[in-house]
């Protein structure tokens, strides 16, 4: 280990120049037909393999006659032809009587393919593999649905039957992706940048603050464990432990039920290092997604920008932003203000009041009036917030029920300030800042994918817009109590320097040293700097949170033991790789995820456990009448 040491360090400044520049060392394709009992795999042969006698493992895609068959493997398709004559019929007989999806082995000669007869769209079209030896090494049998990406199964199906799904070539694309990805990511934080790979437990107790935790019950009575919806506390005790830079592929859990881009149990690149700033963890997360970037969604470029949380919501109404396209929120309260309307020169008087609007780009030619109805209910029924429109004539006139309280003076301020063309459709609303924001925010994004559907180019599907927004609050009124604070990340969140003082006399005005990741409107990663002085740790939980500090006392005890300074990142990979491969659910890269409800369909988890089961728990379970019908059935 020190001779290699001593032996790398002369050429050490070279090495970092090639590692920072994205030098990528070549590596050597792997060999995936070692220790097996195929001689090649059924993506692998060309033309230059004509004549060589080859032995092929695969699923039977296609069988025509009893003539031909599609072999498939994860790499691709191969095209045996089944022999005819006499010698081979008991070849003939097994292949042409096995199922689709049977699982076989051919040996036989690759030959060129009758001119003419090429596929072009095969990457093995070329050549065919005349068999003269075959097996059926299990057959199948009849299938719920069948293997082709283009025929259309509902999603409760395809989770019963994850590995039949997991045949697909979409899903086979989407996991190696994801191997590849996370296989840079390692080279990456450990041989780049020297991180330490670290397991942290899953069982653990409960954490302040944050989201939902599940509960494993314990054989002492009355006593559980919690699943980490983060490894947090470890993370930050192994700075406190010296690793100096920690990272992990964490599984991490949180009881909230499933969403498109949620579920319970999701994974996270988790980081952390000490002696490190904001701005050193940002370069990081630059460097590692560029370095493991796949090249088919083409070059990333660095650093990416950023936006502040005010900004953010005040120009997109979300701390999550979608770059891709304009439509920004228009702030036009001057304008407003010295018109004669009650309601709005009410609205305008409350210190957070604001009169705000959105300009939908050829929204007349694009949405149907029913387009717009539904915009302003959704408005109404998830925000509270009245929304009117507003439409630019062909004469360059404005039609709505604001129209005649405008003068043309007005009229022409508000066409400048949207930047109105004829056809645009301006949405508009009055009230609360914050509420103005998020529901024309949400009403953005609403008309964005209304206008796509109708066929308008608005986002490039190529694009990447990858977004920090930073200075974050640290603390938010809590939704449910809003004289009380939350923490807007987590509690362990360090203060903004310049706000530290704020802390201790308004805490509601302090920003924290908290930064966001977000691509193309989705968040995928965030961490913080972090409080490394108990004193403060302690008067966050107690006197800001109002939490029990005693929960967390193994942590603010180690903190008193030379806690380095120190701060890390999470990155949300199931989001991170379903953005990388355009697919709508985190569901489409996770081998086996679980159901809108949290359930796996499959296994059918969460599973009944009879009462002697739990009864070293200590856990009795008071079943409603109808349950304990439908558990008897
Ligand atoms: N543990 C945090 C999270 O899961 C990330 C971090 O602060 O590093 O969101």
């Amino acid at each position: 280990m020190l001779r290699l040491v001593r032996r790398v360090l002369p050429c050490l400044g070279s090495e970092r120049a090639r590692l920072s520049s994205g030098w990528v060392p070549p590596l050597r394709a792997p060999d995936v037909n070692s220790f097996v009992s195929r001689t090649n795999t059924c993506g692998e042969l060309r033309a230059a393999h004509v004549g060589q006698e080859v032995t092929l493992c695969g699923w039977i895609q296609y069988q025509r006659q009893g003539l031909f068959l599609v072999l498939r493997d994860f790499q691709g398709l191969t095209q045996i032809i089944i022999p005819q004559d006499e010698a081979h019929s008991h070849v003939r007989k097994l292949l042409s009587n096995a199922p689709v999806e049977s699982v076989v082995r051919v040996t036989g000669i690759v030959s060129s393919r009758p001119p003419g007869q090429e596929n072009l769209k095969m990457p093995t079209g070329d050549i065919e593999v005349k068999v003269e030896t075959a097996e059926v090494l299990n057959f199948c049998k009849k299938l719920p649905f069948e293997i082709k990406d283009f025929i259309k199964k509902s999603e409760a199906l395809r989770m019963q039957y994850r590995y039949l799904d997991l045949r697909s070539s979409q899903l086979q694309y989407n996991l190696r992706l994801r191997s590849q990805v996370v296989m840079r990511m390692r080279e990456y934080l450990c041989n780049h940048h020297g991180f330490v790979d670290v397991e942290t437990p899953t069982l653990f107790k409960r954490t302040p603050g944050g989201a939902k935790e599940f509960l494993v019950p314990s054989r002492e009575a009355g006593k559980f464990y919690s699943l980490p919806q983060s490894p947090q506390q470890f993370k930050q005790l192994l700075m406190i432990g010296g690793l100096d830079r920690y990272f992990q592929v964490a599984r991490c859990y949180r009881d909230e039920g499933s969403r498109p881009d949620r579920q319970p149990e999701f994974t996270q690149i988790d980081i952390e290092m000490s002696f490190v700033d904001q701005a050193g963890i940002q370069r990081l997360i630059e460097g590692l997604l560029q370095y493991s970037w796949p090249e088919e969604r083409g070059p990333i470029t660095t650093p990416f920008p950023s936006m502040t949380y005010e900004e953010a919501l005040a120009d997109y109404g979300t701390d999550k932003p979608d770059t891709r396209f304009g439509m920004k929120i228009v702030d036009i309260s001057d304008t407003l203000r010295r018109l004669d309307i009650g309601f709005v020169q009410n609205v305008l008087s409350y210190p957070h009041g604001a009169a705000k609007a959105i300009c939908i780009p050829q929204g007349v030619r694009y949405l149907k009036n029913k387009d717009l109805e539904s915009l302003k209910e959704a408005a109404k029924s998830q925000f509270n917030q009245e929304i009117m429109d507003v439409v630019c004539r062909p004469d360059g006139s404005l039609k709505s029920l604001l129209t005649k309280f405008l003068g043309e003076e007005q009229q022409s301020e508000l066409i400048r300030a949207l930047n109105m063309q004829v056809d645009d459709v301006v949405l508009l609303a009055a009230g609360d800042h914050k509420r103005v924001c998020s529901a024309l925010g949400s009403l953005r994004l609403d008309s964005a994918d209304l206008l796509e559907a109708a066929g308008m180019v608005l986002r490039d599907p190529a694009a990447l817009h990858f977004l920090w927004v930073v200075d974050f609050p640290l603390f938010l009124p809590k939704e449910e109590n809003p004289s009380e604070l939350e923490s807007a990340h987590h509690p362990f969140t360090a203060p903004h320097p310049l706000d530290t003082n704020l802390l201790y006399s308004d805490p509601t005005k302090v920003r924290g040293q908290h930064y966001d990741l977000v691509l193309n409107g989705s968040e995928i990663g965030g961490g913080s700097i972090r409080i490394h002085n108990a004193e403060q740790q302690r008067f966050v939980l107690e006197k800001v949170l109002k939490e029990d500090s005693e929960v967390l006392s193994h942590l603010l005890e180690a903190l008193e033991f030379g806690a380095p300074p120190h701060g890390g990142i999470a990155l949300g990979l199931d989001r991170l790789i379903s953005l990388i491969v355009g697919s709508p659910s985190i569901r489409d890269v996770i081998a086996f995820p679980k159901s809108f409800r949290g359930r796996d369909l499959m296994g059918n988890a969460p599973d009944y456990v009879t009462p002697e089961e739990l009864e070293p728990y200590h856990i009795h379970v008071s079943w409603p009448a109808a349950e304990t019908e439908a558990k008897k059935n």
